[in-house]
């Protein structure tokens, strides 16, 4: 069973055929079956964890994208959040740092890359810059079009060397975006999260989307897919996204390693 869209390598993928609104087989969020399917996966979910990170020999870096007010943070929070924390960490990119700008752009990305028997979770990525840096321009057409190329060739080697990538566009409606951005401005406890640069951004909207269409189409491979997943109802994006992290792990298949000790039973425990 699978909720989120995969984008299949080399196709004529388009984001407006999937529906921002979709709620899969549930009826709505009071459906009973959403709370046991999420629960469900989280518990799943921890025990794979804590497998992955006793074997010590596999990483998983999953990459979060979305548009502003698309619910990256809402999924760390309800999805990631009941993980351990030993082993499960978020690394978050902003605008790059004049350091960060000295240095190639996926520098910042790879210095923070799960090592092994961790999961990090990337809150926006390298994949900004050709997103975000591609709409306003900030780079030579030119160099841009070689970074789709790079990012394939960066995900492979990840791969190679025990690193599983998976990609997660949270994708909502304009009209949803407008909604939560009311939201932000009209509840005193959320308004600390709304900027004026939201909506700049938000004039860009139809660049940003062709943006992402170009990306997940050049940059989804079978090593390290892209996943889009229908956002504007939260809790189906939370369950949208734990099921793909379980599939994903199951797959891995993350073991108990045998122990160093050989034998247990010919230690003694002293008195
Ligand atoms: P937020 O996710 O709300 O904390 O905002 C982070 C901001 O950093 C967003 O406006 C991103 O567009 C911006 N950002 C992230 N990476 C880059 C990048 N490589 N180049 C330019 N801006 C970036
Ligand atoms: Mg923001």
């Amino acid at each position: 069973m699978r909720f989120a869209h995969r984008v299949e390598p080399d196709s004529h993928f388009r984001l407006s055929d999937i529906d921002t609104n979709d709620h899969g087989p549930f009826s709505g969020k009071d459906d009973p079956e959403v709370a046991r399917q999420l629960a469900d996966d989280l518990a799943r979910l921890g025990g794979l964890q804590e497998r992955l990170y006793a074997e010590q020999r596999q990483a998983l870096l999953v990459v979060l994208q979305a548009m502003d007010t698309g619910g990256k943070d809402g999924v760390l929070r309800r999805v990631v959040g009941p993980l351990d924390s030993r082993g499960v960490h978020v690394a978050s990119f902003k605008a790059p740092s004049s350091d960060e700008l000295a240095h190639d752009y996926l520098w910042r990305a790879h210095a923070r890359a799960p090592r092994r028997g961790d999961i990090v979770f990337f809150n926006r990525s390298q994949y900004e810059d050709v997103l975000v840096v591609r709409v306003l321009d900030l780079v030579e057409k030119a160099r841009l079009k070689r970074r789709y190329a790079h990012l394939v060739d960066f995900e492979r080697m990840l791969a190679d060397e025990g690193t599983r990538v998976i990609k997660i566009f949270l994708h909502i409606s304009r009209e949803e975006q407008k909604k939560r951005l009311q939201e932000r401005l009209d509840d005193p406890t959320k308004r600390w999260k709304f900027e004026l640069a939201d909506l700049e951004m938000r004039q860009h909207w139809g660049a940003f989307q062709e943006a992402y269409e170009e990306a997940l189409r050049k940059t989804s491979t079978t090593t390290a897919p892209w996943y889009v997943v229908p956002a504007d109802r939260k809790w189906y994006r939370d369950v949208c996204v734990a099921r793909l992290l379980v599939e994903t792990l199951e797959d891995m298949n993350p073991q108990f390693p045998p122990g160093k000790l050989g034998d247990p039973s010919r230690i003694v425990i002293p008195d």
